[in-house]
């Protein structure tokens, strides 16, 4: 089954949960909802088109470490040159450095689209993105004239080099070292694991954005600087030179995302990598961060793209797949799984799962536009803090229930969902390493609590949730009868999650462990209660229209009754789990 873009869910979330109109009519986006319709329909087209065709074949050829040079499967060079010369790569990079500026919401909504089509292919634009924006934030001019035109028009792709094999989640380990050459230059020496297309032919040069010390650093995450490693130097005049001393030594060998190659990168084997500064010294983690919170939203929206493509190929598989009788059956004839109940409700949860996580991915980055569009600076403040809380909640709620999603997928085409062919057990293998990379889901659920909670002495969260309070209020006060019980769901799951984050708060004062310890469950908590909110603001608007749909309140009234109601078991877990979870650990799990 093809994949289809959801471009009308897009728009419908986008003017619901993200308040699009308002943006335009603020003139924080200058854009008008018929171009943003149109880009995300051609993104569309694209993805259906050229990348989708390549991801089966893509999963079965992988990508190879042949005679030293990485080879991308058959199709992946000129797919990647048809993406760089479509101007795809650089939506909403800015125009200083030949990009479009087009707002967040529509490269978010784009990248969703790519990588549901393709999720190995869609990885490697998503990190050259991260690297821009990096660069541009904290580059030198010299460096920013050298590298972005060429990264922004997709010419060269960027990486990202943190990770070490004793340096995980844990960067004030990291060991990889710099030494100045006095010339403004530094030597890089080190070794670095798991970097996602650290190497490949589809361009003429990689930009390495590498964090490493410089020999008299502190030690820990305030000792770490960030260097520009290209793989080839760069000339006077902007053409690539001769290679420098960074080689790729091999590809890891993996559950999913086989296409994409995640690359041991070695630097300076031989004389040093010659690098450059991006910031300030010792400061380099904090440029990082630029990066890591675009990219976070970038794999959080990840997760709605397995989640959309895995429901996309249940529904058309339960539509044509017939087994045993439903209620409609009639002589001897079996029924389209579809009609069994169980299997809608399958279906039910994957769709209303994967758009809860889209609006949240969505509004957040409706907030990053707020924050670096709006004219009001207080404007533009409120919302960066409301793209600080929500970054961890768009990545790891959206990535967990991208993998529910996809295992659902899997569980609905039965036998066949465990055998190749069908695609849904590709869907469920990729989807498998989003909760891990860009920060696992536990250490975004660690961000939530310890760094995001306390925002503000507890008054951004606390601002947030009013407003949740405040749709709900509008759901009960609407009085319509199709909405069932979804104020009074709705009602039950933003008290949990108020009541869980004052205990987080308390918490964080007194025994950080107990707060430590409900983390995980507060984030899910914290997801479900926003994307029952969002879904239900796209049913109070499709009620208020004459020519509305009944789909969204049909979907938000689902999501409310049948899967908001873990929000106070979530609540409990969080109030009164973390005592037992901490005590019994010397019991339960001595060796
Ligand atoms: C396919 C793939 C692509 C990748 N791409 C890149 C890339 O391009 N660039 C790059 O730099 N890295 C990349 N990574 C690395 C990835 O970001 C790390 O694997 C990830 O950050 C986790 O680090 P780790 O594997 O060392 O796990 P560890 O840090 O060893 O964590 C193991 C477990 O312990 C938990 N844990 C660790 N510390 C804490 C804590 N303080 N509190 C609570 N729980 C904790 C973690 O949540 C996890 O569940 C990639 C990895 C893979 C597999």
């Amino acid at each position: 089954m093809t994949y289809q873009a959801p471009v009308d869910d897009i728009m419908r979330v986008l003017k619901t949960a993200a308040g699009l109109d308002e943006l335009i009519e603020q003139g924080v986006l200058e854009v008008d909802e018929d171009t943003i319709r149109a880009v995300i329909q051609e993104a569309g087209k694209f993805g259906a088109e050229v990348l989708e065709p390549l991801s089966a074949p893509g999963d079965r050829a992988g990508s190879k470490l042949v005679d030293g040079k990485v080879v991308t499967p058959p199709g992946w060079k000129e797919a990647y040159k048809q993406f760089a010369e479509g101007g795809w790569g650089a939506l909403s990079a800015p125009e200083e450095w030949g990009g479009q500026n087009l707002p967040q919401v529509i490269a978010t909504a784009a990248g969703e689209i790519w990588n549901s089509a393709n999720l190995a292919f869609g990885l490697c634009p998503l990190l050259t993105h991260g690297a821009i924006d990096a660069i541009e934030a904290q580059g030198s001019e010299e460096l920013k004239r050298t590298y972005l035109p060429k990264m922004v028009t997709g010419e060269w792709t960027g990486t990202m080099n943190l990770t070490e094999p004793h340096a995980g989640s844990d960067l004030g380990q990291l060991r990889s070292r710099a030494e100045p050459q006095g010339d403004g230059s530094y030597r890089i020496f080190g070794t670095k694991i798991f970097i996602t297309y650290g190497d490949h032919e589809m361009t003429d040069n990689i930009i390495h954005l590498v964090l490493a010390r410089l020999p008299d650093a502190p030690p820990g995450t305030r000792g770490i600087s960030l260097f520009l490693v290209p793989k080839y130097l760069v000339n006077k005049d902007g053409t690539v030179g001769k290679r420098n001393d960074v080689v790729c030594a091999g590809l890891e060998h993996k559950l999913g995302i086989h296409a994409s190659p995640t690359a041991v990168m070695k630097y300076g084997e031989r004389d040093g990598a010659v690098g450059y500064l991006v910031g300030e010294e010792n400061r380099g983690l904090n440029v990082m961060f630029i990066m890591m919170n675009a990219a976070r939203l970038a794999v959080g929206t990840q997760g709605v793209s397995v989640a959309e493509r895995a429901t996309q190929r249940a529904l058309a598989y339960a539509r044509d797949r017939k087994q045993g009788r439903a209620a409609s059956t009639k002589g001897t004839d079996m029924a389209p799984i579809i009609e069994h109940p169980d299997i809608r409700r399958s279906l039910l949860t994957m769709m209303a799962l994967t758009q809860a996580a889209r609006a949240i991915c969505l509004v957040t980055a409706r907030e990053t536009d707020v924050a670096r569009r709006a004219k009001d600076p207080a404007q533009r403040a409120a919302a960066a803090q409301r793209v600080a809380l929500l970054t961890p909640i768009a990545k790891a709620f959206s990535t967990d229930i991208g993998c529910e999603v996809a295992s659902i997928g899997v569980q609905v085409h039965g036998g066949m969902g465990f055998i190749e062919e069908t695609g849904a057990a590709q869907i469920y293998r990729d989807a498998r390493i989003l909760p891990i990379y860009e920060g696992t889901n536990g250490i975004q659920a660690l961000d939530l609590v310890t760094r995001k909670i306390p925002l503000e002495g507890g008054k951004v969260v606390a601002g947030y949730i009013a407003e949740l309070s405040k749709t709900v209020d509008e759901v009960r006060a609407s009085n319509r009868p199709e909405f069932g019980r979804m104020g009074e769901r709705l009602g039950e799951a933003v008290a949990a999650l108020a009541e869980a984050t004052r205990f987080m708060g308390a918490c964080l004062q007194k025994n950080q462990d107990a707060a430590l310890a409900g983390a995980t469950p507060y984030l899910r908590l914290f997801g479900l209660a926003s994307g029952g909110i969002y879904l239900a603001r796209g049913a109070l608007a499709s009620a208020r229209d004459t020519n509305g749909h009944a789909r969204p309140i049909a979907i938000a009234r689902f999501f409310a009754e049948n899967i908001a109601t873990a929000a106070s078991g979530l609540k409990d877990t969080v109030v009164s789990g973390a005592d037992s979870t901490l005590m019994l650990t010397a019991e339960a799990l001595s060796a």
